[in-house]
């Protein structure tokens, strides 16, 4: 079996990966416009400095990045987060604010920090405490984030504390942005609980007895980087790959759909024959190469809008920062009217990014709030962005080292009503076994589910195997429902091809299959 996977994103070199581990003998081809893997993750090494150019670290609390990296014998590289740091600020009137303690992204977990934020007015305060009286909705209509916020908690906080954390990660117009596509979990709350407060306090009781009685065992701050960088996570995938596997600064100019099966994929004027595609490209690059053989998909992909982002990273002596602080970084409302989205003290968050004495801050601007400064030249972007961390930060004199990364149409919007397209362009893509998707469009944004999202397209291998003749050697493949492998095993040869789906010791088991393999 040959397999083209077009991106060499976390997204295509997690699916890279986990197809050779199910199929050893495939020959699998990762092609990428790009010279070099990574797609969006790009670490330098500058100056002793160590710069992330887009993401910076990733969630543990989604186990699929953790695992990975376990997986590849990457344990010893996992940094946490310094725990001398771990509080965000929020800018208010151009000042830094902390944010208050306890407050998870949208809901509080304690009152009194709530109660005395110099961020919020009386007003906003108790308004938010009527929170827990607020009558419950039940249904599963999708509304936006930021209609659910000011339903539950008041125009105030969604302004000055949602608005800007939720932007911060998705570069997002919340007014857009759908609450079911991208934080479920707060519903879900609501319906439960009838209060995201109260089912806050409880879930943050239950964490408490469950910390207590699990007392061993390695744990993890909620985000996690590596030593070398995240660009060393997609390096030893790409370890992982047969050499060869890789087709670097080779973009796919056009797929086709042969009558007899397969696609030829045409890069860098040369064509050649695939049984089975993946891609894990931005949806609109997907879009346009799948116009011509799949015209209903390819106009559904196109539908998923995009922002694009600038992230800056300024280099500093210690010193030149006058305002000092005890945080990873810091967010700015919109009405804030800022350049900027949030910034992060990086070497305060993982201090081995920067030499003693020097610090590292990342600025994040663009997205929905600022779309033309993925395109900015850095000339006109970097002066606009310094002028504003005077003021908000404090800082004197010039950056000892500067650099930008851009980063146009890379952040997928999940606007109202995505969970309903995502649901259409599954289907529309499962009715073809040789194409698979992958990427940060589907199901999240965030490293951990770009990951899964590549080791979902497991089934292509699952699915061309099914439509194979006579005769099979048997082998046992076991997906649980969080596509993790559980067991590949080779068995006896046999005729008799089949799949199961199965319910496996009561866990729900969505894709557990007992399958034949050559
Ligand atoms: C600025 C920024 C900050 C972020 N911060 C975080 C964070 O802190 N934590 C976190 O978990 N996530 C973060 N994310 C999100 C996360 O990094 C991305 O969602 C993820 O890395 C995307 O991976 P991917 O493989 O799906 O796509 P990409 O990395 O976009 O890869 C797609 C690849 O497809 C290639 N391609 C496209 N078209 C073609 C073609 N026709 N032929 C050949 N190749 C093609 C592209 O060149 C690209 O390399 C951030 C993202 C950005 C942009």
């Amino acid at each position: 079996m040959n397999i083209a996977i077009i991106g060499t994103g976390i997204s295509g070199l997690s699916a890279a990966y986990r197809l050779l581990q199910l199929k050893p003998g495939a020959t699998v081809h990762v092609f990428d416009r790009r010279e070099r893997i990574g797609g969006v993750l790009e670490t330098l090494h500058r100056d002793g400095f160590q710069i992330e150019q887009s993401a910076d670290n990733f969630i543990t609390t989604v186990p699929w990045g953790l695992r990975l990296c376990k997986e590849l014998g990457l344990d010893d590289q996992l940094v946490q987060t310094n725990p001398l740091y771990r509080r965000t600020y929020v800018v208010r009137r151009g000042r830094l604010h902390l944010l208050p303690d306890g407050f998870l992204m949208m809901a509080p977990t304690k009152l009194w920090p709530m109660a005395t934020t110099p961020i919020l007015s009386p007003m906003g305060k108790l308004r938010a405490g009527l929170e827990l009286f607020m009558p419950a909705r039940k249904d599963d209509i999708d509304e936006s984030m930021a209609d659910f916020v000011r339903r539950r908690l008041g125009r105030e906080v969604f302004e000055r504390l949602v608005e800007p954390l939720v932007s911060g990660v998705y570069a997002a117009d919340m007014e857009k942005l759908s609450v079911l596509a991208t934080l479920p979990r707060f519903r879900e709350m609501e319906r439960e609980h009838g209060s995201l407060i109260r089912a806050m306090q409880k879930q943050l009781a239950a964490n408490r007895s469950a910390d207590l009685a699990e007392q061993s065992g390695a744990r993890y701050s909620m985000f996690v980087t590596l030593r070398n960088g995240l660009s060393s996570l997609c390096d030893a995938l790409a370890a992982r790959l047969p050499e060869g596997s890789l087709k670097l600064g080779r973009e796919v100019t056009a797929l086709v759909k042969l009558p007899e099966g397969g696609w030829n994929v045409e890069s860098g004027g040369d064509v050649k024959r695939y049984d089975a595609v993946i891609l894990a490209t931005e949806t609109h690059a997907a879009a346009k190469l799948l116009e011509a053989a799949t015209p209903e998909l390819s106009r559904k992909l196109d539908a998923i809008p995009h922002e694009g982002t600038a992230i800056a990273t300024f280099a500093f002596e210690i010193g030149q920062m006058k305002r000092s602080v005890r945080g990873m970084g810091f967010v700015v409302p919109k009405i804030e009217k800022s350049p900027i989205l949030a910034g992060s003290f990086s070497s305060l968050k993982y201090e081995h990014r920067a030499p003693a004495g020097q610090m590292l801050i990342r600025i994040f601007a663009g997205g929905a709030r600022m779309p033309e400064a993925a395109e900015m030249s850095d000339e006109r972007l970097v002066p606009i962005l310094l002028e504003e961390m005077r003021k908000i930060l404090g800082i004197d004199g010039q950056p000892l080292l500067t650099t930008v990364a851009h980063w146009p149409r890379t952040m997928p919007q999940y606007h109202v009503g995505h969970r309903e397209l995502v649901r259409e362009i599954e289907n529309a893509a499962q009715a073809d076994p040789t194409l698979a998707l992958a990427g940060n469009a589907f199901h999240g944004v965030g490293i951990p589910n770009c990951i899964r999202s590549g080791f979902d397209a497991h089934t292509i291998v699952v699915d061309w195997q099914f439509h194979q003749p006579p005769p099979f050697s048997a082998q046992i493949l076991r997906i649980d429902d969080r596509s993790n492998l559980l067991e590949n095993r080779p068995t006896v040869k046999s005729h008799n091809a089949r799949a199961l789906t199965a319910k496996h010791s009561g866990i729900p088991m969505r894709t557990q299959l007992r399958h034949q393999l050559p």
